[in-house]
């Protein structure tokens, strides 16, 4: 079968906000681009952002604030300058967002208005009602078109083209036709959102299967930090759906079966308004002690009621409409239930402020880059705070592209042959054509539950040796997997199974990054080493894969700057 090879400056994976903003910079400095996405842009994950985007724009808040909660929030582990050039920058890209045609919510006086979110010393993300990444991303869209970037909906990237230290390009296959195409480029840019839904009760698309991270660490690169996956503390109980923090920030209180507003426990200044991590592991806590409400009392009241129809109504009328959808409770009348659910991926591949992959801690590849959720630059560190992430992916997208723009006068063109896409053709007619008895489905469901069990809110070592050697046995397993749709068109069945061997693979990850660390930090909670002890674990997890699907695993510096890492206390 001959392979059409296209050419361009740039290919983008991934039409999220960081794909988008880094389409736009490139195609604005006159370069040929094309953005690949799985799903129709706008179906990207960022549009479900509910929240808010941050910048210090009031008067009594200031960049220097936004960086120190972004810092004691990540528990120190997040690199202090990606910090320093994010919280520098948000507020200029917030106005550029507005130029661009978003509309934020506005106070009285017609500034954007902004509301308090976890871990903040101020109201700080700006927001347009409940749909905050819906509104950015529509308006990225529109610009994306405006300029006439080249889309392909409905591609999946299965690989990259690398060879000599150098990403030539990407192999794809359309969804519709599973014709497969090789894309040749300059510069190949990595912008395909987190990895949730490795977990059972996740808050996540499901697109966010993680599938950039395998990719990349089947070819011997490493990722970083791959144990800090966040918990956030409202997910509705059952399903994990989001209710977006700003659920709290509007003052929502959290309640047990005693009718207590637990948080007084916890984190008796901030309470609600606790950091994500500290707030899931009360949740946590509370129903493990047994103070759960609901059928299986695995869950915890979010009150509302005292808010008011009106104020939820024009404040948070998606998250109102949600409860009634997936719970049957409106809570304008009554408390909802919610649990903690997996929601964000502060791991991913590793990359410096201006976006370029390491190949190790030092070294970096040629041609590749990354930005949003899939990378670690790490402005998150080991806990990201709310509403940083829709700024991190826009600010970082655009960053980047403006890089890949000045890159590309620096970079030739190299030759790819049509023998370039045999790894991805050779994997989707071994999966189109086995025989095995194991079902995508089962074996799915069977990883993420086990991940949400083993490698969770709470760990220890037992708990993540047993996950380790299941994700053993589910590789073996994934060997022997059967689908029954062996036609071209529309095949999510192929597609399901190549992701859930992308999810089997960056799982290992999770699970090793988490054994290794024997500390707690942020989102990474182990209860046999309920501490944080910075001599040893002050350091950011560098691990790559083996073909035997072994990970090794070395630690590299955190840049920190002016915020010593301290006793982080709400
Ligand atoms: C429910 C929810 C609410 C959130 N609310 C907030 C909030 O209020 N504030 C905040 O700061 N953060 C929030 N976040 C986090 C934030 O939205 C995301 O981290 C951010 O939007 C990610 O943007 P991105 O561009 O990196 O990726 P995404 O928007 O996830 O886009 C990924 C893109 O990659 C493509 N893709 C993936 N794999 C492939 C492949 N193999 N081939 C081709 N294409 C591929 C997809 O099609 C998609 O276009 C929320 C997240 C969730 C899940």
């Amino acid at each position: 079968m001959s392979i059409p090879i296209h050419q361009y400056d740039a290919v983008i994976v991934g039409a999220g906000l960081a794909g988008l903003a880094a389409a736009r910079e490139l195609k604005s400095a006159g370069k040929s681009v094309i953005v690949l996405t799985k799903l129709h842009p706008l179906r990207s994950h960022s549009g479900a952002a509910q929240g808010g985007i941050n910048a210090a724009f009031a008067k009594e808040d200031s960049i220097e604030l936004h960086e120190f909660d972004t810092v004691k929030g990540s528990d120190y582990l997040a690199d202090q300058d990606a910090v320093e050039f994010m919280c520098q920058t948000a507020p200029e890209l917030v106005r550029w967002m507005e130029k661009m045609g978003a509309v934020f919510s506005r106070n009285e006086d017609g500034t954007i208005a902004q509301r308090p979110f976890g871990g903040q010393s101020h109201p700080r993300a700006c927001y347009a009602k409940d749909r905050t990444g819906l509104t950015l991303l529509q308006t990225m869209f529109e610009q994306t078109n405006r300029l006439g970037v080249d889309f392909l909906d409905e591609w999946y990237v299965s690989d990259i083209i690398y060879e000599d230290g150098v990403v030539k390009g990407v192999t794809a296959y359309d969804i519709k036709t599973s014709e497969p195409a090789i894309f040749n480029a300059k510069a190949v840019m990595f912008a395909t959102g987190g990895y949730g839904r490795a977990f059972k009760i996740n808050s996540n698309a499901h697109a966010n299967t993680g599938d950039a991270l395998s990719i990349v660490a089947r070819h011997g690169l490493p990722l970083e930090d791959m144990e800090f996956v966040q918990f956030h503390p409202t997910g509705l109980a059952g399903t994990g759906i989001l209710m977006s923090e700003a659920a709290r920030g509007e003052g929502g209180k959290l309640i047990n079966s005693e009718g207590e507003r637990f948080m007084e426990r916890y984190a008796p200044s901030k309470m609600e308004l606790g950091p994500r991590d500290l707030v899931s592991r009360s949740i946590t806590q509370e129903v493990l002690e047994g103070r759960g409400v609901g059928p299986d009392k695995d869950a915890v009241f979010l009150d509302l009621t005292h808010l008011g129809e009106e104020k939820i109504n024009e404040r948070l009328p998606e998250l109102r409409d949600l409860a009634i959808t997936f719970l049957g409770l409106d809570m304008v009348k009554e408390p909802i239930m919610i649990a903690a659910t997996a929601h964000y991926s502060m791991g991913g591949i590793p990359v410096n402020i201006e976006g370029h992959v390491r190949k190790s801690p030092t070294e970096f590849v040629t041609g590749f880059y990354a930005a949003g959720e899939c990378a670690c630059v790490s402005v998150h560190g080991a806990n990201r705070l709310g509403a940083n992430s829709v700024l991190e992916a826009p600010l970082f997208g655009r960053h980047v592209g403006k890089t890949m723009a000045e890159d590309i006068d620096k970079l030739t063109l190299m030759d790819v042959s049509a023998t370039a896409a045999d790894n991805m053709l050779a994997e989707m007619k071994k999966i189109t054509e086995s025989n095995g008895n194991e079902r995508v489905p089962a074996l799915r469901t069977e990883l993420q539950a086990s991940m949400t069990e083993n490698a969770g809110v709470f760990r220890t070592e037992d708990s993540l040796r047993k996950q380790k050697d299941l994700i053993k046995i589910y590789r073996d397993r994934f060997e022997n997997i059967r689908i029954d749709d062996k036609s071209k068109i529309y095949n999510t069945d192929l597609q399901e199974a190549i992701e859930l061997g992308h999810m089997i693979d960056f799982s290992a990850f999770i699970v090793e990054g988490a054994l290794l660390r024997k500390e707690s930090r942020g989102a990474h909670f182990r209860k046999d080493f309920d501490t944080r002890d910075d001599e040893k674990f002050l350091k950011h997890t560098y691990a790559t894969m083996d073909e035997n699907g072994d990970i090794e695993t070395e630690y590299g510096d955190v840049v920190l700057g002016k915020f010593k890492p301290e006793a982080r206390v709400y």
